[in-house]
């Protein structure tokens, strides 16, 4: 025992527990550096997870794989920070790629049927959901005005603020889906120059209100 206990081996594939930010399951198992990567889910869900289910959501990230190289991505999003959207808009699919997704290898791939929930906030304030018809409001979405007078308030300060989109998907592995967009205002509304990608982030967040509440969608 002591220095040269025997090796940690992975709980789901046997294979061999070292190297860093591996991922941590559920009765404190530490999965391998190849089963970590791999993994796609909720943080909660994880924390409670078993072996087995780890095994069969490593199946299903094998199909989610088949699934976004057999799509044709013809509506492609990359404006907005740390966050990727494509879409197959024939076949109905989209996907995302977000840090906290866990994902950049390996797009997490989404029918629009699977998609029942969608809200956006400005900070705590939420800002748009899709019981709301309509055009998401830019203005209030972005308080523009409010910004800018923030940003000549505090003309030494930088100022950081960020989105927040909440999105409800019938997935066993992301039920609930929270990205965050963080910006800063003098990028958004400064000196530094419009980066725009307020209208895109628009977009998209009208894509999935369209594709919720079963009204055509413009996807530019
Ligand atoms: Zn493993």
């Amino acid at each position: 025992m002591g220095l040269f206990a025997k090796k940690e081996l992975c709980p789901v594939c046997g294979g061999e527990v070292k190297g860093l930010f591996l991922t941590k399951i559920g009765d404190k198992k530490t999965l391998c550096k190849n089963c970590s990567k791999q993994i796609s889910m909720n943080k909660g869900l994880l924390k409670t997870a078993t072996p087995e289910f780890i095994q069969e959501h490593l199946d299903d990230r094998k199909k989610n794989a088949e699934k976004y190289s057999a799509l044709r991505w013809d509506v492609l999003y990359t404006d907005v920070p740390g966050l990727k959207v494509g879409v197959d808009p024939v076949a109905g699919f989209f996907y995302l790629v977000h840090d906290d997704l866990h994902d950049n290898d390996n797009p997490l791939v989404f029918s629009f049927e699977q998609l029942t929930g969608y809200e956006l906030y400005r900070s705590t304030k939420k800002v748009d959901d899709a019981d709301t018809p309509g055009a998401t409001a830019l203005e209030s979405a972005l308080s523009a005005l409010s910004g800018m007078a923030n940003i000549i308030k505090n003309d030494n300060e930088m100022k950081y603020d960020y989105f927040k989109l909440k999105l409800t998907i019938s997935d066993p592995y992301w039920p609930q889906l929270e990205i965050k967009i963080d910006f800063d205002l003098d990028k958004l509304y400064g000196r530094n120059g419009y980066i725009a990608f307020d209208r895109q982030l628009n977009t998209i967040c009208q894509m999935f209100k369209h594709i919720i509440r079963k009204e055509p969608v413009n996807y530019y």
